[in-house]
């Protein structure tokens, strides 16, 4: 699994529903639609997530680094 498609579950603020949300698309600030009531501004409900995020982002790129030196050592 690619760590660009990870996701996770993020509960929409209209309808309650979870829905799954890219890493990837939060962090590049994506336009996020909630799958259930199409709610279309629900990244401005993220902003409470940033702070996790960024430490997430953090500890993504180092797994990432430890998967390709993984990679690289198993050649
Ligand atoms: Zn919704």
């Amino acid at each position: 699994m690619k760590i660009e498609t990870a996701t996770i579950n993020f509960p929409c603020p209209k309808c309650n529903q979870e829905f799954p949300v890219s890493l990837f698309q939060l962090h590049e600030g994506g336009i996020i639609t909630c799958p259930w009531c199409l709610a279309s501004n629900v990244e401005n409900e993220l902003s409470g997530l940033e702070h996790n995020l960024e430490s997430l982002g953090r500890s993504l790129q180092n797994l990432k680094r430890c998967m390709e030196k993984k990679q690289r050592t198993n050649q």
